[in-house]
């Protein structure tokens, strides 16, 4: 009973102490697509369609699922991670096995990590995440001070546009769900994001003609970077986000490339 009320305690103070205050420094409002899981289609599809657009995304893997069939998809293959690797996209971290980190003590988080990069890493010589991702959303006061301190940022799964003074340790997300994101809220997100010269991230999973419930339709992606190209928004992977919002700055992307 007294654990129960603590780890909810742990995760309010989670959700709601921006424990890795950044104050955004964009000259502009900008966005970012981001794909959780990466399920083939969003490989096959949402890379496509944010190509041929001439933008880059970035997407979370769990280099241990690499392959693997889950209920509503496959998970890309190592093939797939180092191509869209190749194509300039973003790889970051979302756990080697994809589980929830409030869930694992520092020991069993920090071996997460590892075996993911490890991994990555030996498919794609250069890659070495700096983002990170929470599986489910799942996030603890403790497990988010570790994580914001070895990556530059994690998101979250809540929502919210990054304006002003942000939280780098869980940075807020708009759902590109077919499900969620009607017109009208299209219209208002962008509209605050301007308005707030905000930094919005969009977040999604499968990219299909018929998508899961935590997925979209081609047809929404790229009814949704059009909307967003036509307020003039940069589109920017979180890693390039970053510089954009002067975390990143030209230094601290060579010295990360010079460790890759
Ligand atoms: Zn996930």
């Amino acid at each position: 009973m007294l654990q129960l009320l603590l780890d909810g305690l742990s995760r309010k103070a989670a959700r709601h102490h921006r424990s890795k205050p950044f104050t955004m420094r964009n000259g502009a409002p900008l966005a970012s697509f981001t794909f959780d899981d990466v399920p083939d289609t969003a490989y096959t599809n949402g890379a496509a369609v944010l190509e041929a657009c001439g933008l880059r995304g970035t997407f979370y893997v769990a280099a241990g699922t690499c392959g693997r069939r889950d209920t509503h998809w496959r998970v890309i293959g190592r093939d797939q991670v180092r191509a869209l690797h190749a194509r300039g996209h973003e790889i970051g971290c979302h756990t080697f096995s994809h589980v929830r980190v409030d869930r694992l003590d520092a020991r069993a988080l920090e071996d997460e990590c590892r075996r993911n990069h490890e991994l990555l890493g030996g498919l794609c010589a250069g890659v070495r995440p700096t983002n990170f991702c929470y599986p489910f959303g799942g996030v603890s006061l403790a497990r988010k001070l570790q994580l914001q301190q070895r990556f530059d940022s994690c998101r979250g799964i809540y929502e919210g546009i990054n304006a002003g003074i942000v939280d780098l340790g869980l940075l807020r997300v708009i759902e590109l769900y077919d499900r969620t994101l009607t017109p009208d809220k299209l219209r208002r997100v962008l509209r605050e994001t301007c308005a707030r010269n905000g930094w919005l991230i969009f977040y999604t999973h499968d990219v299909a003609e018929t998508p899961s419930w935590i997925g979209c339709s081609a047809t929404l992606l790229r009814a949704t970077v059009a909307a967003v190209q036509a307020e003039g928004m940069a589109c920017l992977p979180v890693r390039d986000a970053l510089t954009a919002i002067g975390y990143r700055t030209d230094a601290t992307a060579s010295a990360h490339g010079a460790q890759s």
